[in-house]
C-alpha cells in the first residue's frame, strides 16, 4: 500500500452542494467584503513583485496590526494559513511521540481529524447534557492522559462559553501540558484567555479571519503565545511561505477597517436576538445559550430537520447523525432576509 492504512478511516468533509436562499452551515459572515476595501487590498497587491517569495518585512507588517488590536507584544503572534493549519501544526511540534490529543464533545471535530492525521490519539471528553458545561471528572481524568488539550472558546458547535477561573485552575495545575484555547468566534464573545499568556508559559489561543473578518476565502489566521512557543511553530511552518501575499494584504486592510465588521457584528447580533425570540416561540425547539454567530437548536421530538430544511432552501449543519445528538443541528444567523426565511420554514414545521 502506498499510503498509512489509518487514513482509509478518516470521514471526508461534507456539506450541503448547489444552490440556496440561506447559506446558515458553516458560520460564516453574511454580508459581502465591500467594493472599497477590496479596492484597498487590490492596491496594496499591485505594488507587491508577484515573482518574488513572500518577504518576512510582510508577514511583520500584519504582525504589527495584529500585535495593536489585540495589545500584546508582537514576538508573540505567529501566522497561519486559517487556524485549521495551526491546529495541524500544533499537533505535529507538540503532540507527534509526546502524548494524546484531549477534545470535548460535541466540539470541532479538527482537533480529532488533525490527531489522526499525524498518528496522535485524542481522547474526547462529553460535555455534560443539559448546558455542554464541562464534566469535570471526566475532563480531568482525560487531562491526565493527555499532553496536548483542545478548548473551543467558545465552543462549536454549541455556542457557549465554560467557566473560565475553572480551567485557568486546571492550566495551573498542569504546566506541562499544552492548552490550546481556540477563540475563533472571539469578536462575538469578547471573551479571551490572552490576559494570562504572560503568567501561563503552557497556553496558546487561536484565532481567525474567517468568521469576524469574514475571509473564509483567503485562509488567514493567527495565534497567540509566548515567544518560545511562537518560534516552534514558525520554524514548522517553514515561516515565512506559509501564508500568500494576497492574505497578508487583505488582513492589514481589514485591521485598518475594523469598524466596517464591528457594525455587521452588531446588525448580526441583534439579528441573533430577534431569531432566537421568534424559535423560541416554537413547541418544537429547544435553543442553547450562544455567544457566537450561531445557535445551536435541538428539534425536541428528535427529528431531523436539515433535510427539509435544505429542500427549502435552506442550509443548516445537521448533528442529528451524530452520537448522541440525535435531533440536534446549528443555525448560522444570516442577514434579514435568510433569518426570515428561517424562522417562516421552522414555524411551518411546528405546525
Ligand atoms: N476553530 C473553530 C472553532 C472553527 O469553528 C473554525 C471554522 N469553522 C476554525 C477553527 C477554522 O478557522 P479557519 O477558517 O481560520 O481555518
Amino acid at each position: 500500500m502506498l499510503y498509512r492504512k489509518e487514513l482509509d478511516e478518516l470521514g471526508s468533509f461534507s456539506v450541503y452542494r448547489g444552490k440556496c436562499k440561506a447559506k446558515m452551515d458553516q458560520n460564516e459572515s453574511p454580508y459581502k467584503i465591500p467594493e472599497d476595501l477590496k479596492e484597498k487590498i487590490f492596491q496594496r497587491i499591485k505594488n507587491k513583485s508577484l515573482n518574488r517569495y513572500t518577504k518576512p518585512e510582510d508577514f511583520k507588517k500584519l504582525k504589527n496590526k495584529l500585535a495593536k488590536y489585540n495589545n500584546i507584544d508582537i514576538n508573540k503572534i505567529a501566522i497561519g494559513a486559517g487556524a485549521d493549519t495551526l491546529i495541524h501544526t500544533i499537533v505535529e511540534a507538540f503532540s507527534i511521540n509526546q502524548g494524546k490529543s484531549l477534545m470535548f464533545y460535541p466540539s470541532y471535530p479538527i482537533y480529532n481529524l488533525f490527531s489522526k492525521i499525524n498518528g496522535v490519539d485524542c481522547l474526547k471528553s462529553k460535555l455534560n447534557k443539559k448546558d455542554f458545561s464541562i464534566n469535570k471528572n471526566d475532563f480531568e481524568n482525560k487531562v491526565k492522559k493527555s499532553k496536548t488539550i483542545f478548548i473551543t472558546y467558545p465552543n462549536n458547535p454549541t455556542g457557549n462559553l465554560y467557566n473560565k477561573e475553572y480551567l485557568l485552575k486546571i492550566i495551573d495545575k498542569y504546566p506541562k501540558k499544552l492548552f490550546v484555547i481556540d477563540e475563533a468566534y472571539f469578536e462575538f464573545s469578547e471573551e479571551s484567555f490572552k490576559d494570562y499568556l504572560s503568567k501561563y508559559k503552557n497556553i496558546i489561543i487561536l484565532r481567525t479571519f474567517s468568521k469576524f473578518f469574514s475571509i473564509p476565502s483567503l485562509r488567514l489566521g493567527y495565534m497567540m503565545a509566548n515567544s518560545d512557543v511562537v518560534k516552534i511553530i514558525e520554524k514548522c511552518q517553514f515561516m515565512p511561505y506559509n501564508v500568500s501575499i494576497f492574505s497578508l494584504c487583505s488582513g492589514i486592510v481589514f485591521l485598518e477597517n475594523v469598524d466596517y465588521f464591528k457594525n455587521n457584528k452588531d446588525k448580526i447580533l441583534t439579528e441573533k436576538k430577534r431569531v432566537i425570540e421568534e424559535v423560541n416561540k416554537l413547541k418544537s425547539f429547544k435553543l442553547y445559550e450562544s455567544d457566537t454567530n450561531f445557535v445551536f437548536i435541538k428539534e425536541k421530538n428528535n427529528e431531523k430537520i436539515a433535510d427539509y430544511l435544505s429542500e427549502n432552501k435552506i442550509f443548516v449543519r445537521d448533528f442529528s447523525e451524530k452520537k448522541g445528538l440525535n435531533g440536534f443541528f446549528r443555525i448560522t444567523i444570516g442577514d434579514k432576509k435568510e433569518n426570515n426565511r428561517l424562522i417562516k420554514y421552522l414555524k411551518k414545521w411546528d405546525g
